[in-house]
């Protein structure tokens, strides 16, 4: 079976796809799909990306099946460790992403972020900050969107260049291939050709490592977004020599193509 393992429904502050149109889109897809809400714990706008978890599986619950799982998207940041801990912990959740989305208190969405720093500095930043947050959230299944500074950043050229920052990725892949953890193939910026060409030094990277597990999610937003270019991930796992798999009650699957 194909997972779809990121997206995220009305229970996250930036989404209003209902569950339904989630469950229609991935019936007329013939995939499987995870859901996983943000939550980033002490977001610095208060209320915004975190949700009620009680109310997620109460109301989402009864519809979990092998095709419809209920995972989060935990916004790691080393303050915040304990609690997302706890959270991981106290709730049956079947996967958990870890991702980067807040540094010093600053969503990496906002360009004050950026002001006055070199790109060199603020990759550093963001990479050297992801490993203490991989460090210390060792409950994770997989590290969410590698590249997401690339989204946001404001320079000419925002891409991620491997041989530019290895020093700072290779301790995170290590890290992540050590413990069994997974990298996850986020198909929210498109997998074009040129994309992936600047990708496969990282995911080849990991695999070096002994890295073996890749998820796959399209992080949609919106039900025509679910399932987005898995056919380019697919080709582009095998090329690397890593296994897509996704993650039910916490435990690794195999994901086929047939
Ligand atoms: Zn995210
Ligand atoms: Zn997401």
């Amino acid at each position: 079976m194909i997972m779809d393992t990121h997206m995220h429904t009305c229970f996250s502050s930036d989404a209003t796809m209902k569950l339904q149109e989630a469950i229609a889109q991935s019936g007329e897809l013939g995939i499987g799909i995870t859901i996983t809400e943000h939550m980033d714990l002490a977001y610095p706008e208060p209320g915004q990306f975190i949700f009620d978890v009680d109310a997620y599986f109460r109301e989402y619950g009864p519809y979990r099946n092998e095709r419809l799982l209920l995972g989060v998207e935990i916004g790691m940041r080393p303050d915040c460790l304990e609690d997302n801990r706890k959270l991981a912990k106290g709730y049956p959740f079947d996967y958990i992403i870890g991702s980067v989305h807040v540094i010093n208190n600053i969503d990496l969405y906002w360009q004050s972020f950026y002001e006055g720093r070199t790109k060199k500095e603020i990759y550093t930043c963001y990479f050297d900050s992801m490993l203490e947050c991989v460090a210390g959230h060792d409950f994770i299944h997989s590290l969410g969107h590698i590249d997401y500074i690339a989204r946001y950043a404001p320079f000419a050229d925002t891409n991620v260049y491997y041989e530019e920052f290895k020093e700072q990725i290779d301790p995170v892949l290590t890290l992540l291939a050590k413990r069994e953890q997974a990298l996850e193939i986020n198909t929210k910026r498109p997998l074009t050709p040129d994309a992936l060409r600047l990708l496969v030094p990282v995911y080849q990277r990991f695999a070096e490592l002994g890295g073996r597990y890749v998820t796959i999610g399209s992080d949609a937003h919106r039900a025509s977004e679910i399932g987005r270019d898995f056919a380019a991930a697919f080709d582009f796992a095998a090329h690397c020599g890593l296994r897509p798999v996704w993650f039910q009650e916490g435990k690794p699957r195999y994901m086929r193509r047939d």
